[in-house]
């Protein structure tokens, strides 16, 4: 009965008094500024962590019991296996939550109505938005570097291996996306460059039967290249390979 008048009294308060009653609970007397900074940053995520799992149990909550429609077909779809867990990682950190799993007949297929709704690959363990700095570190350094660079940014703890399977997959799936529809993904919305830098260059290389040339292009857009000084050659901020 004391937690419920507890739990009563709290949803009773404003966001905003919530939120002053807790700053006042900080304990700053004695600590180091950059330590009480680092304690604030750490006190928010655990609250973040709190809110998404929240987040996740009122999802939970929300699942059918009964059919759900197939990805595919739309068949209508019974559960096979009720609350089978799974593990994701996200901005705020881990969490566990439990989905149903429908089979379709039709399409001899099953799914996660769940993930879906989550937006969650079918492999893997990152949210959507945790993938993208993930990406983002790993594709420009190394992944035991990118590993400290995300602890020190985010206060995530990533291993490198997390950041190798992330980082493969999502570039398997890029490659299996058709040619013409990543490039129409690309260019949506971008004005024609007004001139484009296509550089080339050739190596030979010593195949099974004899010696060919490899070859290599470049293609630039202008207003993605800053240029260089005397001593400095510039920077491209993106660019597009092609090799034979
Ligand atoms: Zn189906």
């Amino acid at each position: 009965m004391l937690a419920w008048n507890l739990e009563k009294d709290l949803s009773s308060l404003s966001t905003e008094a919530l939120i002053a009653e807790l700053a006042k609970r900080q304990q700053t007397v004695g600590v180091r500024p950059a330590v009480v900074e680092e304690n604030f940053q750490k006190q928010g995520r655990n609250i973040e962590n709190l809110r998404y799992d929240n987040y996740l149990r009122g999802l939970e909550a929300e699942q059918t019991s009964g059919e759900a429609p197939c990805p595919v077909c739309k068949t209508m779809a019974k559960i096979r296996v009720k609350n089978r867990a799974r593990t994701i990682y996200t901005l705020s950190g881990g969490h566990k939550f439990r989905r149903h799993y429908h089979y379709c007949g039709s399409c001899e297929k099953g799914f996660y109505p769940l993930d879906r709704k989550l937006e969650l690959r079918e492999k893997g363990e990152v949210s959507e938005a945790l993938e993208k700095r993930l990406i983002d570190f790993s594709v420009n350094e190394p992944y035991a570097e990118a590993a400290e660079r995300i602890a020190l940014r985010y206060g995530l703890e990533v291993s490198t291996n997390l950041l190798r399977c992330v980082r493969e997959r999502v570039g398997s799936d890029t490659v299996s996306v058709a040619g013409v529809a990543l490039h129409e993904e690309l260019v949506t919305n971008r004005p024609v460059a007004q001139r484009l830098s296509v550089q080339t260059d050739g190596c030979m290389l010593p195949p099974l039967d004899r010696w060919k040339e490899a070859k290599l292009v470049v293609v630039l857009r202008e207003d993605c290249h800053l240029r260089g000084s005397k001593s400095s050659k510039g920077t491209t901020m993106e660019m597009r390979y092609a090799a034979r």
